[in-house]
């Protein structure tokens, strides 16, 4: 007998009809002599739905207020949900995040999970009752209605099994895992029986948006097994697990992407200690997130510094860099938000020599021209033009056998 928490996502619980697939698919495991615990999502656009109503009513809602409105998404799907598994015989409660003690930070919109009481949850399962807790919300110290950031129910569903020492937790989505890379860009991509923590941290930043990040973390940081499954078709999905020994590893497991970057450039500034921390600074304090940073070998006695941003972050980070390469006496800034990342991602890589060079002749082939390289432990990340992106992501995953 095992203990699994099931989470399932807006569009899995969009409908009274869908609500009842659902109850269908925890009684199926349940009469599997498991014990099952079920956190859900919204139904799909119901968020929106009250983040509109919210800013309808002030363009600015007050982050408290706002928490108290979205949280109320979630509340209705719970009940739905236990009402169609006890009308299906099912015994079932459902709880709201508050009511599991699910005790998170102050962080209105954005809050993190300190600690989550299980001892009613468990009390719930030993009497044979499924139990439905709310995803996405939480509770502060001063009984202030918390709410985790968009997605954030995938990080309640692996905060709870954490707390329960489940055996498993399982993302029900509409996709049926995670794909070596986006079938929409590559027709060929094949579904990842099994991928690490880290290789998936890395394909979720970079875009494959299956998870909520910070789920991920969470379930590296207390080893909880986490698998992503599709609501509406069988199979096995995608188990994602820490990295093991034995573990048969192929060199690269994916190629992920993404299309949101634009990079910036300060042409000769003096090749002087400094002077990374003065161009950055005034970036970091603007609060705009650097991703690549690329600094030349200096020729003379000045040097140039790339560095990428997101692209919503690009005017701003330009005029700021203007300034500061101004005050530096640099020669020139200049920029250019037509441009994309692609990364291979593979823990495999950390032992095969040679991954750069093929995937390097693979853009060559392809006279893909490439603008920056950045590698780390297990990823080799270029930026190219936004027009190769298409181009490039087919090359590689085709020079690396990734089809199926
Ligand atoms: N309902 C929330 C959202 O739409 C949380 C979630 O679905 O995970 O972001
Ligand atoms: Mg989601």
């Amino acid at each position: 007998m095992a203990l699994i928490v099931q989470k399932y996502g807006g569009t899995s619980v969009g409908s009274p009809e869908l609500i009842a697939n659902v109850a269908e698919k925890v009684l199926a495991r349940r009469s599997q002599g498991d014990d099952v615990v079920v956190v859900v999502s919204a139904m799909s656009g119901e968020t929106n739905r009250l983040l509109a109503l919210a800013r309808a009513i002030t363009p600015t809602p007050p982050a408290r207020e706002l928490d108290v409105i979205l949280a109320t998404g979630e509340q209705v799907t719970i009940a739905l949900l236990s009402m169609a598994l006890q009308a299906r015989g099912c015994p079932a409660c459902s709880y709201t995040g508050a009511q599991v003690h699910i005790l998170t930070d102050s962080t209105h919109n954005k809050a993190r999970i300190m600690d989550i009481d299980a001892q009613r949850i468990r009390r719930d399962l030993e009497q044979g009752r499924v139990v439905v807790v709310a995803g996405f919300q939480g509770v502060d110290e001063h009984g202030n209605i918390t709410t985790l950031g968009r997605g954030g129910s995938d990080t309640t569903a692996v905060a709870l099994a954490a707390a329960l020492a489940a055996d498993e937790c399982q993302i029900y989505t509409d996709v049926d895992g995670v794909y070596t890379t986006d079938p929409r860009v590559v027709p060929e991509a094949r579904r990842l029986s099994l991928i690490t923590y880290e290789e998936m941290l890395e394909m979720a930043s970079l875009g494959a948006k299956v998870l909520q990040i910070r789920s991920v973390e969470f379930a590296s940081k207390y080893d909880v097994p986490l698998r992503v499954l599709s609501t509406f078709e069988d199979g096995p999905g995608t188990l994602i697990v820490k990295e093991d020994e034995g573990m048969e590893q192929a060199q690269i497991s994916g190629i992920a992407f993404n299309r949101d970057e634009a990079k910036l450039t300060v042409l000769g500034v003096p090749d002087q200690p400094g002077v990374a921390g003065h161009i950055l600074g005034p970036i970091a304090d603007a609060d705009i997130e650097v991703d690549m940073i690329v600094q030349n070998v200096a020729e003379d006695a000045t040097t140039d510094f790339t560095f990428t941003v997101h692209r919503n972050d690009f005017t701003r980070a330009m005029k700021i860099l203007q300034d500061t390469a101004h005050k530096l006496g640099a020669r020139e800034v200049n920029g250019d938000d037509r441009i994309v990342k692609i990364s291979l991602v593979g823990v495999g890589m950390r032992s095969h020599a040679g991954i750069a060079s093929k995937m390097f002749r693979a853009l060559a082939e392809e006279k893909i021209n490439i603008r920056m390289i950045s590698t780390s432990e297990i990823k080799i990340s270029v930026v190219v033009d936004e027009k190769y992106l298409e181009l490039g992501v087919r090359a590689l995953h085709e020079a690396f056998g990734l089809a199926q």
